[in-house]
């Protein structure tokens, strides 16, 4: 018998967790058996209850038992269950997209709304057509307000999104060369992401616009929707003091922020997570010492001090708009020699060749000590300059670091999640 979604509704009630994994803990969890690319998930179900799930949904009709709720297709109910929750909530939803410091921004957004609200937060990464009805799901009745991240591949998916997340407030972190292969330019990146304007409730949307970002402030000309704007001379306006090897800004209030993140495009991330913060009514101090306290994980622009070498480690991920900044915030920072080691931008399809190249002109121009470039597409960029030591294997690259030892030197570490450069830092 196929489960209506009111009905599926009462039984998630009961639990109030939903869970996709049969590996992680299943405590009276509402388990939901999804297809992966190469594998069933109707072959877990059996095993998340055992584990202690209280219900497992599948869409297979073979299989059946006693907590088995079969539906015509798992994820699209995910999703609906997601939606018909949301409907029920009554709190603020803020739905963050953009190319690059998406996460960054949420955790910071986060930090600073957490001073006053009892806050939902997108759980690290999880930003697709599963991981926000999973985040939305995991919304509680004491919950104040939810932060959700949004990423996207393809046009569309940002729609996609919204239509389960509907949410109320918006933030376009930025438009940047991410995702080539989906979107084919930078048009389609843009008209993607303002994808998440258009989708806000009409009467009371608010998007926050960063009045420094052409692509952006171009969208909201004609957008009807409420703006709060942030930097330069806006709504909320701080200072930058020195981006490097910290971010130190003057806050809106005057006083001086000492901050964990590294590079001006952070600032950026903090302003939007200030202008939101003073929006919801966040007391300066509170949001000054949010983001003075935030210390970032997961290799994302972490400064690592080993015994001779200060290591820029920013090894979670890589695209043409992120790499030159960072490559050319390196370049401006205090501390001799400097040593870049860079690995490929993945994901750019047809555009990946002349993104590479471009990169390698970059460096080309930047007095660094070193330069090492990892990777099939960074031949690319290897080839604008003979004096660049590049290592297709990522073996070879850490070979030449055990025989050649990198020491008293400031390194900067930045590639592609799949490259996983951040192995490196044992060797240095
Ligand atoms: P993903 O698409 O993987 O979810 P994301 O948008 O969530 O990425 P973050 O994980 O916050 O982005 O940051 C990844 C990297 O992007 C950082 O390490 C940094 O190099 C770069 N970055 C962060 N913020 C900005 C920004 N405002 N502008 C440009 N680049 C940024
Ligand atoms: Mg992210």
């Amino acid at each position: 018998m196929m489960e209506h979604v009111a009905s599926l509704y009462q039984k998630y009630l009961e639990c109030r967790k939903v869970s996709t994994d049969s590996r992680a803990e299943q405590d009276n969890t509402l388990f939901f058996a999804l297809d992966g690319p190469n594998f069933k998930g109707s072959q877990f179900a059996q095993a998340a209850l055992d584990k202690g799930a209280r219900y497992a949904v599948v869409q297979d009709p073979t299989i059946t038992g006693p907590n088995i709720i079969q539906v015509e297709n798992t994820l699209n109910t995910l999703q609906a269950l997601a939606l018909h929750h949301r409907l029920l909530l009554r709190i603020p939803v803020l739905g963050i997209t953009g190319s690059n410091g998406k996460t960054t921004t949420k955790e910071l957004i986060n930090a600073v709304l957490s001073k006053k609200f009892n806050v939902l937060c997108t759980k690290g990464n999880l930003n697709n057509h599963i991981g926000v009805p999973l985040t939305l799901l995991g919304i509680q009745p004491e919950h104040e307000l939810a932060i959700i991240e949004m990423g996207a591949n393809h046009p569309g998916d940002i729609a996609e999104l919204c239509a389960y997340a509907l949410p109320t407030h918006g933030l376009i972190t930025n438009i940047g060369k991410a995702h080539l292969e989906g979107f084919g330019n930078l048009e389609g990146v843009a008209r993607t992401k303002s994808e998440l304007y258009l989708h806000l409730d009409k009467a009371n949307g608010t998007v926050f616009v960063n009045t420094s970002n052409e692509h952006l402030m171009r969208m909201v000309r004609r957008l009807e929707k409420k703006v709060t704007y942030y930097q330069p001379g806006n709504d909320y306006t701080g200072e930058l003091l020195q981006a490097a090897p910290q971010v130190m800004y003057r806050a809106a209030d005057g006083k001086e922020v000492h901050t964990h993140l590294m590079g001006s495009y952070n600032f950026e991330n903090m302003m939007a997570a200030a202008c939101i913060g003073q929006y919801f009514g966040v007391p300066h101090s509170d949001i000054n010492s949010a983001i003075a306290g935030y210390v970032p994980t997961n290799n994302r622009s972490q400064v690592v001090q080993k015994d001779t070498n200060t290591i820029l480690l920013d090894a979670y991920n890589a695209n043409p708009s992120s790499m030159a900044l960072s490559v050319a915030n390196f370049a401006q920072m205090a501390g001799e020699p400097k040593v870049v080691i860079l690995g490929d931008m993945l994901e750019l399809g047809q555009e990946s060749e002349a993104e590479h190249r471009l990169l390698g002109k970059q460096l080309d121009q930047l007095p660094f000590a070193q330069v090492f470039l990892c990777g099939k597409e960074m031949r690319y960029a290897a080839e604008v300059n003979p004096g660049f030591r590049y290592f297709a294997e990522k073996s070879a690259l850490e070979q030449w670091l055990t025989d050649h030892p990198v020491r008293n030197s400031h390194l900067l570490i930045k590639g592609s999640r799949g490259i996983g450069l951040e192995t490196l830092v044992a060797l240095l």
